[in-house]
């Protein structure tokens, strides 16, 4: 993994001069190192600002073996796609620094970032702390994440091809992601892990469809000998082996900042921004997983560039603005700051 790029700039570092010159640590502070966050520390850094980078641990598909869809690095290992990243900081002012952000406070036109090792002031915020995967409570099941257990037909469903795989839900969801599943493979079982709620049609569309209906309850899952396998354990004693199972987990916000910091979200939890990026607070903007975006790594990276470029055209207005030039209304003017 490479190193951090900068050496983190603390208050007591500075020099008088340094203080003068601007009361902030740096311009922004990216929160989270997953594509969103990388993508956005990049474009921030090519911009010529000077970036605190907060990577709190490995991006949401750590588990798996390969990204897929990935546009030109189709099949990359997740956290070589990370390594690479943090890699294409270095010649710019990015500081990468490990470690979670603990707390964020508003001060006057910034915020201060609470690190392990201190606090920081910054001008603007952008947050892309990603999701948490609540996985369903099947022993077994949480071991083969990412191996031989799924929840992406994009990411996992092509090297599932024709393969015999199942789908674990219970209601409209499982129904749902079954009937999309058949797009990869004939050979396909609906898992209800007991009573489900589907409807008498969705049962229908399930015939209409080949798509098999095991309504009993599971035990456990095992890898059948084999890491690519998934083994369906049931309480009755019998067994079903197949290739991969696909669920479509429920899903919370990963880090709790945007709570703490009273941040609105959607009724799914999920922070909610404007096509810039832009959260309800002026000065944090939020790109990735973490609000409603297609779950892709390269949709993440995207909403990373797009809450950048909108963050650094608010500094640029602020910095023009400073030496009494005009400049073209900022995206967080008056009557867009919060619009959502
Ligand atoms: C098993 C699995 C396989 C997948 N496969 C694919 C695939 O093949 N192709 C594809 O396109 N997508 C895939 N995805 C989806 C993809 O991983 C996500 O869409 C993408 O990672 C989202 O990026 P992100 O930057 O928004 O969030 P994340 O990748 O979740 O990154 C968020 C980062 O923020 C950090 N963080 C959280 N709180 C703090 C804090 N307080 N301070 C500092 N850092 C913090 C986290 O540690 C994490 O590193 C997969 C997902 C899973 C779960």
């Amino acid at each position: 993994m490479a190193q951090p790029s900068h050496t983190l700039q603390l208050p007591s570092d500075q020099t008088e001069a340094d203080h003068q010159r601007s009361p902030y640590d740096y311009d922004a502070a990216v929160i989270g190192a997953g594509p969103a966050g990388l993508s956005a520390a990049l474009v921030l850094g090519t911009a010529r600002r000077r970036v605190l980078l907060l990577d709190g641990g490995p991006p949401r598909n750590a588990a798996a073996q390969a990204a897929h869809g990935v546009f030109t690095r189709d099949g990359a290992d997740p956290l070589s796609l990370k390594a690479e990243g943090l890699r294409q900081l270095e010649p710019y002012d990015v500081t990468v620094e490990q470690g979670a952000a603990r707390q964020v406070r508003l001060a006057e036109d910034g915020f201060v970032v609470r690190l392990a090792v201190g606090e920081v002031r910054v001008r603007r915020l952008l947050l892309a702390t990603g999701l948490e995967d609540l996985l369903p409570a099947v022993n077994g099941l949480r071991e083969r994440w990412g191996e031989s257990v799924h929840h992406c037909p994009y990411c996992d469903g092509w090297p599932n091809r024709e393969a015999q795989l199942a789908v674990l839900g219970s209601h409209q969801e499982g129904h749902h992601l079954a009937l999309s599943m058949r797009a990869w493979t004939d050979h396909l079982t609906l898992l209800t892990n007991g009573p489900d709620e589907l409807t008498a049609e969705q049962r229908r569309d399930l015939q209409r469809l080949d798509i098999a209906l095991d309504t009993r309850p599971i035990l456990r899952l095992s890898d059948a000998g084999r890491a690519d396998l998934a083994r369906v354990h049931f309480r009755d004693g019998d067994t079903l082996d197949l290739e991969a199972v696909f669920l479509n987990p429920q899903q919370r916000q990963r880090s709790n900042l945007p709570h703490r910091l009273g941040l609105q979200l959607d009724d799914k939890g999920r922070v909610q921004v404007n096509e810039h990026g832009m959260t309800s607070l002026r000065g944090i903007w939020a790109a990735g997983d973490m609000t409603g975006a297609p779950q892709y790594v390269m949709s993440a990276a995207a909403a990373g560039q797009v809450a950048a470029v909108s963050l650094n055209a608010t500094l640029i207005h602020e910095d023009v603005h400073g030496y009494g030039a005009a400049f073209h209304e900022s995206p967080e003017s008056e009557d867009k700051g919060a619009e959502l």
